[in-house]
């Protein structure tokens, strides 16, 4: 089989339970292997629990995936809002909060920019959330010259979220 031209990685966050998968932890697992079937899943960090900002809130899970595709951003970018939007039904029967986010945190074909989408994302690096797991997985993957180890690195040491 032909190789996939592009590698994507995909910040996945959950903070809401789902009515068939359960917590939000088990929300992030379901939505790797969905990530796995629609594209292609070349790797998947932990999942990881993070507090919700300023204390309020519930609770987040997140976990970076990288995956195979042979699409352009923009339709990567609206398969991923089509599979955010089927696990915010809850119950199988009306559209609930949203229990699914997912982000194009990088891809390789470098820079892209649109008037719907900024790749790297915007936030990517001072994000830990995403960074950190990110890092894990892709380390030697550069943004601007310096690579995601030492990003995440530099975060730890002077750490910012947004
Ligand atoms: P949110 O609902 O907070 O995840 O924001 C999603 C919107 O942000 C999308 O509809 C995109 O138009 C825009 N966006 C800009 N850059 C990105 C990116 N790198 N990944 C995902 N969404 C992006």
């Amino acid at each position: 089989m032909a190789q996939a031209t592009y590698l994507y990685a995909i910040a996945i966050g959950s903070n809401r339970p789902h009515g068939r998968f359960g917590a939000p932890a088990r929300v992030v697992e379901a939505a790797i292997a969905r990530l796995d079937q629609d594209f292609g899943l070349f790797d998947a960090s932990p999942i990881v629990l993070n507090t919700a900002h300023g204390g309020a809130g519930r609770d987040f899970a997140n976990a970076v995936a990288l995956i195979e595709s042979d699409v352009e951003p923009p339709e990567t970018l609206s398969r991923l809002k089509a599979l955010e939007r089927e696990f915010g039904r809850r119950g199988g029967r009306r559209w609930g909060p949203r229990v699914l986010d997912l982000d194009i945190a990088l891809w390789s074909g470098g820079n892209f920019r649109s008037r719907k989408l900024t790749i790297p994302h915007p936030r990517l690096s001072s994000r830990s959330f995403v960074l950190q797991p990110l890092a894990a997985i892709a380390p030697g993957w550069r943004i601007g010259g310096l690579n995601l180890r030492h990003l995440a690195h530099r975060l730890a040491r002077r750490p910012q979220r947004g």
